[in-house]
Order: C-alpha cells, then sequence, then structure tokens
C-alpha cells in the first residue's frame, strides 16, 4: 500500500512563503477535467486499490511540526506502507527521513533539486529549507545521497558535499544516458526546481538552466530499484500561471505513485 500524505508547512522557507497550500493544489490538478489519472505506461491511478491518501496533516508551528510529520510518516512506514508525501518546503524531508530511518538503516536517497540543501545553517535556522540534508547526513540517516539538477553550491555547501561523501552530479556534469547503481531501499525527494523555471512558474526560488519537464520524467521511469517512498516539495501556487505548476507536479505524481506501486 501506498499512504500519500500532505504536509502543509512553509514555516522554513528562506525567502517566499506558499509552499503550504501546496498539497490541496497538486491533489486539484491531479483530479482536474484537463487531463486524466492514467501514468504514461498505462495505470490508473484514481481510486487505485493500492493507494490511499490521508489528507492533510494538521500541523502546528515549528518545532512541533516536525516531530508530528516524523510521527505520522513513522507510523505508515511502520505499518508496512510506503509512504508519497506532497510539501511544502524541503524541510520536510528532515522529518520524512527520520519517520523511515529505524525501519530502513540501509535507505538510499536520489535528491532532486537545483540546490544542494546541505548548509549547516541557513539564515540561523538550523532547520531552513536550505538545510534538510545536512541535517540527514550528520545523523546518518541515509546511508547514501545522490544528488542531481544542483547548479548552485556555493564553497560552503562544496565542502559539506565532501563531507558526508554524497554523491553531486551538477546540472553542468548531467547526460541522460546516466545510469544509476542503486542496490537496497531508495527515497526519491523531488524539488520542483530542478526544473528549469520556464516549465514550473510556480516555485520561489527561479534558478535557470535545468531539466525539462520530459528529462526528470524520464530519469524517474527509467529508475530501476526499489522505491519505498517519494516527496515533491517547493511547489508555490502563489507563483503559478494558469496551474501549469501544479499540473507538472500532478504529472511527476502520477509517474512516481507508478514506481511505488510496483
Ligand atoms: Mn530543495
Ligand atoms: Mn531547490
Amino acid at each position: 500500500m501506498v499512504s500519500v500524505i500532505g504536509i502543509p508547512l512553509d514555516e522554513n522557507s528562506s525567502f517566499l512563503r506558499g509552499a503550504a497550500q501546496a498539497p490541496q493544489r497538486i491533489r486539484e490538478a491531479f483530479k482536474s477535467d484537463s487531463a486524466n489519472s492514467f501514468s504514461e505506461n498505462g495505470v490508473d491511478l484514481n481510486n487505485h486499490p493500492d493507494i490511499k491518501d490521508l489528507g492533510d496533516l494538521k500541523l502546528s508551528s515549528m518545532p512541533q511540526a516536525f516531530d508530528q510529520i516524523e510521527k505520522a510518516v513513522a507510523h505508515e512506514v511502520n505499518a508496512g506502507n510506503k509512504v508519497f508525501s506532497f510539501g511544502g518546503d524541503h524541510s520536510i524531508t528532515y522529518p520524512i527521513i527520520k519517520g523511515f530511518a529505524k525501519k530502513y538503516p540501509d535507505l538510499q536517497i536520489l535528491h532532486i533539486d537545483a540546490h544542494g540543501d546541505l548548509y549547516d545553517s541557513f539564515e540561523g535556522s538550523k532547520f531552513s529549507h536550505a538545510c534538510p540534508f545536512a541535517r540527514i547526513m550528520e545523523q546518518g540517516l541515509a546511508k547514501r545521497l545522490v544528488q542531481i539538477g544542483i547548479r548552485t553550491f556555493t564553497k560552503h555547501q562544496r565542502e559539506q558535499a565532501k563531507k558526508f561523501k554524497v554523491e553531486t552530479i551538477e546540472m553542468k556534469d548531467w547526460k541522460d544516458s546516466f545510469q544509476f547503481d542503486f542496490t537496497g531501499p531508495v527515497y526519491i525527494s523531488l524539488d520542483l526546481d530542478a526544473l528549469d523555471p520556464a516549465f514550473v512558474p510556480g516555485i520561489s526560488h527561479y534558478e535557470p538552466g535545468g531539466f525539462s519537464t520530459r528529462q526528470l520524467i524520464s530519469v524517474i521511469q527509467n529508475l530501476n530499484c526499489q522505491i519505498v517512498g517519494a516527496d515533491i516539495v517547493e511547489y508555490n501556487p502563489n507563483r503559478d500561471v494558469h496551474d501549469m505548476t501544479a499540473m507538472v507536479a500532478a504529472k511527476l505524481y502520477k509517474e512516481l505513485l507508478v514506481k511505488l506501486i510496483k
């Protein structure tokens, strides 16, 4: 079973708020009459027996919100379910992975993002959406972190990546023929700003030079590994144009879901 959870938290976003509204808006896009509910490989994901949408978490403010996210995720993971989460800003991936870590001590993460999100702290916060993967790696919550789409490394982040032995394939070095070598359970964390802003106006941080939607769909479709969880984060409806980005998120949701139910 795949449990779908909305995590409406954008308190840890450094630049703009808005991502808290994302879960409901992506669900609406998924159900939009302008498209259908089939993945490209022909699976109808509407009312699928292996998927249950638990709705949005009712969150307190920080720092309690992180405990609530961890507990909710751990509850599903411990029940033997896979978990798909809608963010929220990217800070939520840290408590999500905490919720996975006990059951999956060998968890590997594929992190797709324009940003490394490896800051030790950002603007005075250790829980900023610029920091989740520093928290995850320093606490040993994942055995391996592979990053793609990255095109914003600072000197500090490069040092952090080295310190935590992060395997970063920067966007400037990306080849569509790249083959991942995951063995064992994998979690996919997808920050929509990995895409070029031309494809996703509804994000908070426009970083030119990213993936096309088609490139990213192909990355997901070509994954051949055991995927136990995924998130889509950083959709900001306040910046969207005619729900274009919501539709991209819904499309990626479908392609990820079909991998999770496999
Ligand atoms: Mn991010
Ligand atoms: Mn990002």
